[in-house]
């Protein structure tokens, strides 16, 4: 019931009668197959594998499963294989939400946008009797901005607008891939500011932060600076997020907007190759190793970039609590460093290899 298969053996043993025999079955199933040669890593200068080309199939990889070597280069040949799934064509639209809390000027921004920005292809409904979805072109590329409707139906009534408010932005975000999360900035920053960008955080949706109303600062050398530092200290958990500037009225770096989130999009579902990340992966725990923690130290054995939008990272390890909050710190940080993911956040998730029976 397969796409592909991997045909384990053992390269320390080498080719047994069992290997043919399991090798005719495999040849039954009319799908590709990779024969995987493991259990190889004292035997590099061998060639453990060559005997087993002659069980008829056209690749043969040494590879030692244990210690993780040659498995990458196998998971990128078996990937190629798969069915393919086209990432562009299954996540054409961006969609896109503004949130913040009421009248930091999220209206304001979307009017602008679609205004100047962009033309309105159609209107739709969203899931929500009064929630209406834009289709906007820009550049070509199709922009949904989720519950425009909430942003627009202004409400004079001041009782009870701020619960509808945070409510309707709980659902518009987890609707959305990328959303602008909107500060005001000739105010201070609140809680409930820092609840909104929370929920952004926790949905792992990409997040462009916008302190608006830019018009009303008075500023000096020194002002941008002390609106980041701030803005750091408090929403310490988004460190991902790249700030900017604007007002809606004025529509200064307005049009900066839709590049930015596009970026954001991008860089969300970015893959990085599975040989590629192995590399880099050794490299840094090589530079700087687990330290001993939670009774032992920690062993990376390989890693893989197991899904998109947010990047998800699986490592391979001997033993998950030997992982301390610091060096998964240390890991993400080395994985921004090469790889950017702006805006976004990453997750690394630990798997322990299970020693299987042949381990004696
Ligand atoms: P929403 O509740 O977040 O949708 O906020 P609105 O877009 O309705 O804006 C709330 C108020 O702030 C309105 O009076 C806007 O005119 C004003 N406003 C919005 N953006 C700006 C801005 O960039 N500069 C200034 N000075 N006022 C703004």
């Amino acid at each position: 019931q397969s796409d592909a298969l991997i045909f384990v053996t053992d390269g320390q043993s080498g080719l047994t009668p069992n290997d043919a025999e399991v090798a005719e079955q495999v040849r039954g199933a009319n799908v590709p197959v990779l024969v995987a040669v493991n259990k190889t890593e004292s035997l590099k200068d061998r060639h453990a594998g060559a005997e087993f080309f002659k069980l008829g199939f056209e690749s043969v990889y040494e590879i030692s499963a244990l210690h993780g070597e040659g498995v990458g280069d196998l998971l990128d040949v078996l990937v190629e294989l798969l069915p393919r799934y086209d990432l562009v064509q299954s996540r054409p639209d961006l969609r896109l939400a503004v949130v913040g809390v009421p009248n930091v000027g999220k209206s304001s921004l979307v009017n602008a946008l679609v205004g100047e920005e962009a033309n309105i292809v159609d209107e739709r409904p969203g899931t929500t009797r009064d929630s209406i979805d834009v289709a906007i072109k820009w550049h070509d590329r199709r922009i949904i901005l989720v519950d425009t409707a909430g942003i627009k139906r202004k409400s004079r009534s001041k009782d009870g607008i701020t619960i509808l408010s945070a409510l309707k932005s709980l659902e518009t975000i987890e609707r959305c891939d990328v959303a602008v999360l909107m500060l005001d900035a000739s105010r201070k920053l609140s809680k409930q500011d820092v609840k909104v960008a929370s929920y952004v955080h926790k949905g792992g949706k990409g997040v462009l932060t916008c302190f608006n109303k830019w018009d009303l600062v008075e500023k000096g050398d020194k002002t941008y600076r002390e609106f980041e530092k701030d803005f750091r200290e408090r929403f310490g958990f988004m460190s991902y997020t790249r700030i900017m500037f604007i007002s809606a009225l004025d529509r200064q770096r307005v049009s900066k907007v839709f590049p930015a989130v596009w970026k954001i999009k991008e860089e969300r579902e970015k893959r990085v190759p599975t040989s590629e990340f192995n590399k880099f992966i050794e490299d840094v725990c090589k530079r700087y190793p687990p330290p001993f923690y939670g009774g032992g130290t920690g062993k990376v054995y390989y890693g893989t970039q197991v899904d998109v939008a947010p990047p998800t990272f699986s490592l391979f390890v001997n033993k998950a609590a030997y992982f301390g909050r610091n060096y998964l710190r240390y890991l993400n940080n080395r994985i921004r460093d090469a790889y950017s993911f702006e805006g976004t956040l990453i997750r690394i998730n630990l798997a322990e290899k299970k020693r299987g029976s042949v381990e004696q």
